[in-house]
């Protein structure tokens, strides 16, 4: 069982992070914020795809006061993120930005950062103050060297640094991400940053890669700190259309138990028993079930022999061969059909059970 850090509690909307929440997933927009059609068309598949926070980089005025029309048409709570221009953090919060994400020292002193948390504690907006391993500060990476597994400790006091900024201002609505492109630095960062404060905190690899590579590194550092009890809300970080990120943030929830989202989906690798074209079948499964809601597991098998045994603990799966296709309920035989029809009569099965 995982025991879970205790945070205090901030909320980012109607979303609350950090406490007893649920871990939340969040993503990233890729889209030019300005162009208002193409980021709520985004966050509209991110939504559908059960992403709960997202996150829009602001990166002129128009962008920050794009913020407010997108806001209209989403429904999942809004961040901005900003770099160096307090002006920015401002207008976006008055466009009605949810949260932000600065980096206060970055900001330009402290009569710029107290115009921002002035903003914040008016507009009730929580910052994240988000380092990573290529924004520490010279002298802190001079007295401690750059950030890695054995000593993250730039990445840590950076962090505290930014936080103690803000708390000075009178400022507590925080949550803190320390994250670096290594993963080992990132899990020993997290790890030591959550003995040093009672902040939530936002989990992430940075930089993390494409696909296949950014999936095993976030799966492996967010894994164990999220087995540890250690982050509150995460992003996974991929080179790939935001919609992955939700996806693969879901499964390493379901992986570890923590929470669950729709279907769960489960194949076999194939074998030389293989006497169908599974990789085609799993695919056209795969993008039905990524559409469906109801909490069932479903199979599918490559072979008629193995697959039902295999997979009984499955509510429904498919198995065929030599012309065959069975669909199986628990391991039971359900429907036999011809192999062509496998596919379109699985579907359907699929999308009685959506409707029920
Ligand atoms: S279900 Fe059949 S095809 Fe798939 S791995 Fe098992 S034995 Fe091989």
């Amino acid at each position: 069982m995982i025991l879970r850090r205790q945070t205090r509690q901030i909320h980012i909307g109607n979303v609350a992070v950090g406490g007893n929440s649920p871990i939340s997933v969040q993503s990233m927009t890729n889209t030019d914020t300005r162009d208002v059609a193409a980021t709520v068309a985004q966050i509209e598949k991110l939504q559908d795809a059960g992403c709960e926070i997202i996150r829009v980089a602001v990166l002129d005025k128009d962008a920050a006061l794009a913020i407010k029309k997108i806001r209209e048409k989403i429904l999942i709570p809004l961040i901005a993120d900003i770099h160096f221009d307090h002006r920015l953090a401002v207008a976006a919060m008055e466009s009605g930005a949810q949260g932000i994400r600065i980096n206060p020292g970055n900001l330009g002193g402290p009569e710029k950062l107290s115009k921002v948390v002035d903003a914040a504690k008016a507009h009730k907006v929580p910052i994240r103050v988000g380092v990573n391993s290529g924004s520490i500060e010279k002298d802190l990476l001079k007295e401690f060297g750059y950030p890695t597994e054995d000593n993250p400790k730039s990445l840590i006091e950076s962090a505290l640094r930014n936080v103690r900024l803000l708390e000075k201002q009178g400022f507590e609505e925080i949550k803190i991400s320390i994250k670096s492109s290594d993963t080992l630095t990132c899990i020993s960062g997290y790890q030591q940053l959550s003995t040093l404060s009672d902040y939530p905190l936002h989990i992430g690899v940075t930089e993390a890669g494409g696909l296949i590579a950014g999936t095993v590194k976030s799966s492996v550092a967010l894994g164990i700190l999220l087995h540890q009890g250690i982050g509150d809300t995460f992003r996974i970080s991929l080179t790939r259309d935001p919609v992955e990120e939700i996806r693969v943030g879901f499964e390493l929830l379901r992986s570890l138990k923590i929470r669950e989202r729709g279907p769960e989906l489960i194949s076999c690798p194939t074998c030389g028993r293989t006497q169908i074209d599974l990789f085609s079948i799993a695919e056209e499964v795969e993008k039905y079930v990524q559409t469906m809601q109801k909490k069932v597991k479903v199979a599918v098998m490559g072979c008629v022999v193995n697959g039902p045994g295999e997979a009984k603990e499955a509510d429904i799966g498919l198995a065929g061969g030599n012309g065959v296709g069975i669909i199986f309920k628990k391991g039971v035989l359900y429907k036999k059909v011809k192999e062509d029809d496998l596919l379109e009569t699985f579907l359907d099965e699929l999308k009685k059970i959506e409707a029920s």
